[in-house]
């Protein structure tokens, strides 16, 4: 039996029966662009983040590069990211005009941290990225004191963690911008590409409203020069239903994740640390083994698909070439995309495919 990596078939079944009356409602309003379906989602995603206002975009990147536009970073600014996100969080920076300065996360948690900001060079640095990665929060109580020592703004990078918390709080509240992506395979992904911006500073709320929308708020008046980068009403019916599901799923998440946690424990395998201030949303599981490809290999033999979040880190790809880093430069970040391997997770692994996993796990390693 084949283990998927991730059945989004599955996901789409369970909710099938409650989605599709509510995107058919939103198919027969005659009412295409913005409007009550996601201003409805809108609102319950800002309460679902303890924040007081969301803000729906097209996708991901538009949500980090409007935040650091809303903030008014752009051409010749610098903004610190993780030596080792996804390179979303480094293209924002870059669309927006300014440069990506890579900072390397703790190996452990995979996350930055406030000692990686203070040690930064600042000159000319004007914000941070901190990026929750796999699902699991960054402390971003520190990492604000950090920024605001160093006269910087923190924005987050939510794309992995909906639902997280963080001493208690859900993520999306905590900072002047968190930036979501709903992206099919994310924890609340949508049926195609959507994404928001969370916030409680109701100016940067107002300003990434007209950065959206074509630097408007009132027909064929532009106020600033926006784009058009808005949250599909399709999709904001259907992310509503699931909204409404998301704790369980993410519960679910996290029962195939202590039973992984559980299974490797004493193994020599490269575990996931989780800070006792943490409730992570396991976005992702993932291992660390030094023969990674060979194990990755002896797994798929065994039916069990894996995955590696990310093989190569941005400062070694081709796109950002012309920043002129070299392999050795971020080592950290190198040898975890060396080492790492996410296993299968989602809310639709059942628990004979989660065990199928931990045996194949526990007799190639
Ligand atoms: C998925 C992801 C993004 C980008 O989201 P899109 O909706 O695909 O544009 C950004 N950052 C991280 C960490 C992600 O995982």
């Amino acid at each position: 039996m084949t283990v998927p990596f991730l059945d989004l078939k599955a996901a789409y079944d369970e909710l099938a029966e409650r989605a599709e009356p509510a995107m058919l409602k939103a198919l027969r309003s005659g009412w295409y662009i913005l409007g009550p379906e996601v201003d409805d989602f809108e609102a319950a995603f800002a309460r679902y983040c303890e924040a007081d206002h969301a803000i729906g975009v097209a996708n991901g990147l538009d949500a980090l590069e409007l935040a650091l536009l809303a903030l008014g970073i752009g051409s010749g600014d610098k903004v610190l990211v993780p030596s080792n996100t996804y390179i979303a969080t480094w293209l924002a920076v870059s669309q927006c005009g300014a440069i990506p300065v890579p900072v390397e996360p703790n190996p452990e948690t995979h996350n930055i941290d406030a000692a990686a900001v203070r040690s930064a060079p600042l000159e000319g640095v004007k914000a941070v990225i901190a990026v929750h990665l796999y699902g699991c929060p960054a402390d971003v109580t520190s990492l604000a004191v950090a920024a605001k020592d160093a006269g910087i703004y923190l924005i987050e990078d939510g794309a992995q963690a909906h639902g997280a918390k963080w001493q208690g709080q859900r993520i999306g509240g905590h900072s002047d911008a968190v930036c979501w992506s709903f992206y099919p395979g994310k924890n609340l992904g949508a049926l195609g590409d959507g994404g928001a911006v969370t916030t409680s500073n109701a100016d940067v709320a107002e300003r990434l409203r007209l950065l959206r929308n074509y630097g408007s708020s009132k027909r064929y008046s532009h106020e600033i020069r926006g784009r058009n980068s808005r949250l599909d009403p399709v999709q904001a019916a259907f992310l509503s239903v699931k909204l409404d599901r998301l704790d369980e799923w993410n519960a679910r998440r996290c029962e195939i994740a202590q039973r992984y946690l559980a299974a490797f424990e004493n193994t020599g395998l490269g575990l996931p640390k989780v800070p006792a201030e943490a409730d992570p949303v396991w976005h992702l599981f993932v291992i660390r083994h030094p023969e990674r490809d060979a194990l990755a290999a002896k797994l798929a033999d065994r039916g069990v698909q894996t995955l590696v979040h990310y093989p190569t880190p941005p400062h070694m790809q081709g796109a950002y070439r012309d920043l002129g880093y070299a392999e050795g430069d971020f080592l950290i970040a190198e040898q975890l995309a060396r080492n790492i391997l996410s296993l299968p997770i989602g809310p639709h692994l059942s628990l004979e495919q989660s065990e199928q996993v931990i045996e194949a796990v526990l007799t190639e390693i």
